[in-house]
C-alpha cells in the first residue's frame, strides 16, 4: 500500500514541470520590481500558469529552465545518457505544451515573453534583463 502511494507521489513529482521560485524567476522579478515595475505571479487562470504577468504592458513572462523546456542549441540541454529516450519523451511533451499555452495566451492578446535559464547565467544576465525592460516599453 505504502509502495503504491509513493509510487503515485513520484509521478506526480516528476509530472511537475516547473518548480515555483526558481533562482532565475527570482532574478527577474527583483530587476522589474527594482525598476518600478509591478505585477503578479502564477496567475493560475492563464494557460502555464504564467511565472509573471504584467497587466499594465498585457505581456506575460515564462522564465525556462533549459532542460525541461528543451532550449534548442543551449548548452544546459543535454541528455543524460541513461534512459536517454524516456527524458527525450518527456521534454518533447513540455515543448508541445508551452507551445499550444503561448498560441492560447497570444490568441487571447497577450505578448508572450520567455527567457531562458543560460541567459541569466551572470556573463548575458545585464543585457537580458535591459532587452527585456525595453521590450516592455515598446509594448506599452
Ligand atoms: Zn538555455
Amino acid at each position: 500500500m505504502s509502495d503504491t502511494v509513493s509510487k503515485e507521489r513520484r509521478s506526480e513529482i516528476m509530472s511537475h514541470v516547473k518548480s515555483s521560485n526558481t533562482k532565475p524567476e527570482i532574478i527577474v522579478r527583483k530587476f522589474l520590481f527594482a525598476n518600478g515595475f509591478r505585477f503578479r505571479i502564477y496567475d493560475k487562470k492563464l494557460a502555464g500558469k504564467p511565472d509573471i504577468k504584467l497587466t499594465k504592458y498585457k505581456t506575460l513572462i515564462f522564465i525556462n529552465g533549459c532542460f525541461w523546456h528543451g532550449h534548442k542549441n543551449c548548452k544546459i540541454y543535454v541528455m543524460p545518457k541513461t534512459n536517454a529516450q524516456f527524458w527525450q519523451d518527456k521534454i518533447d511533451r513540455n515543448i508541445a505544451r508551452d507551445k499550444e499555452n503561448i498560441e492560447i495566451l497570444k490568441s487571447d492578446g497577450w505578448k508572450v515573453l520567455i527567457i531562458w535559464e543560460c541567459q541569466l547565467k551572470e556573463k548575458k544576465r545585464e543585457d537580458t534583463l535591459n532587452n527585456l525592460i525595453k521590450n516592455l516599453q515598446s509594448s506599452c
